[in-house]
């Protein structure tokens, strides 16, 4: 049997090796490591993608998320509505900016935002809702976008970990995460649903406007070469990692389709087990599986994840801290939340392997060894 990995990078490369090493032999021979056609090839493949108008290509998917709320003008106590139950990224740079996190609970089904708790804590100061696609799952973006329509809050979505999901509206439409908010950002972490060979991120949108804005604020803010209209950061996706997408990117819905099979069969094999809820997929949102996430119940977490350490099976806690618990948020009211579905689930949710090699040998060995522990007396 292969090591089993959370994710497996090296056999996913060996597939695409001979693609992946004459495309990076060629901008070394060239020398053009910085920006020209290989980015702006990829920026365009992306936003077709996506069915969206524009894709503006920038470092890592925290960038993304910041350069989105400078483009957008979000000014100092503007309050920003994002899940506590989320990747550190999605809150940090609200706070990086001064802007005010407002931690709101999510479903305990989906992990998503809760619509009414998004409704409760809107005020005037309201200016943004940050809606993640958390696991891979789509958070509802039709109620979403009706209470920002109703109180005209910019939609930013968290798109890190659901690239490649789609969307089912009410009027039926198929829309892909990312594209229905005001803007949408994404990471190209190499651990990613679809990873580069080092840091990358990416911002959709329908918005001509915005799309010129966020690749100013992205190149210090200059539209023309030395002449500086706002200030921006610098945040840009280099040309070999632009190389790499442009190969993996036809590859994400085989990619996605292989995480899809693994969770079947691991929802399969968990089915009848009351102590484990599988992931839950509402009707609206195809799964990505970027984790595969169980919620346990009357489990030592704790044990299971030592004792499949011990069998040399690695899981994941996504995430141990909830935003509003952590300490970087203290001096932003961090501590007067009371998110009781987030720390319901922070104390009983565990991720196991899943990713694009995953083979069923793997898979029966992780399941028989998480059965055993959960059902021993
Ligand atoms: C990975 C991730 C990010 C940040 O992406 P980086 O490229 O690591 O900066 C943001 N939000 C979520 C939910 C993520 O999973």
């Amino acid at each position: 049997m292969y090591p089993i990995q959370m994710v497996d990078l090296q056999r996913q490369y060996q597939r695409i090796k001979d693609q992946i090493d004459a495309s990076l032999k060629d901008i070394m021979e060239k020398a053009t490591f910085i920006g020209g056609k290989y980015v702006n090839d990829f920026a365009e493949q992306l936003a077709a993608y996506h069915n969206a108008k524009h894709a503006i290509t920038c470092a890592n998917g925290t960038d993304a998320l910041q350069i989105s709320m400078m483009a957008l003008g979000l000014q100092p106590g503007d309050e920003v509505i994002t899940p506590s139950f989320t990747y550190v990224a999605t809150t940090e740079v609200i706070a990086l900016l001064r802007l005010q996190p407002v931690f709101v609970d999510v479903d305990p089904k989906t992990f998503c935002l809760d619509p009414e708790e998004v409704r409760k804590a809107i005020t005037p100061k309201t200016k943004a809702i940050v809606p993640v696609h958390l696991y891979g799952h789509a958070a509802p973006m039709d109620e979403i976008l009706e209470i920002a329509k109703e109180h005209n809050l910019f939609v930013i979505e968290d798109n890190a970990q659901g690239i490649g999901c789609d969307y089912t509206s009410k009027d039926k439409r198929v829309y892909k995460t990312g594209t229905m908010g005001t803007v949408g950002c994404t990471s190209f972490f190499p651990s990613k649903n679809l990873g580069c060979y080092g840091d990358g991120g990416a911002m959709v949108t329908n918005n001509p406007a915005l799309a010129e804005t966020l690749k100013m604020v992205a190149n210090h803010g200059q539209k023309t070469r030395y002449y500086h209209e706002m200030v921006g950061c610098n945040s840009r996706l280099d040309a070999m990692q632009a190389a790499i997408l442009s190969i993996k990117l036809p590859l994400l819905d085989g990619y996605i389709k292989a995480r899809r099979e693994a969770a079947d069969y691991y929802d399969t094999a968990f089915a009848a087990c009351e102590k484990i809820t599988t992931p839950y997929r509402a009707p609206y949102s195809n799964h990505v599986f970027h984790q595969y996430t169980l919620v346990l119940e009357g489990v030592d977490r704790d044990g299971l994840v030592a004792y499949l350490a011990e069998n040399k099976i690695p899981s994941m806690i996504y995430y141990p801290v909830p935003a509003h618990k952590q300490k970087m948020f203290a001096s932003f009211g961090g501590a007067k939340y009371s998110l009781p579905v987030t720390d319901w689930l922070t104390e009983r949710v565990i991720s196991l392997p899943i990713h694009t090699e995953l083979d069923k040998e793997q898979q029966d060995y992780i399941i028989d060894h998480v059965l055993k522990f959960v059902n021993k007396a």
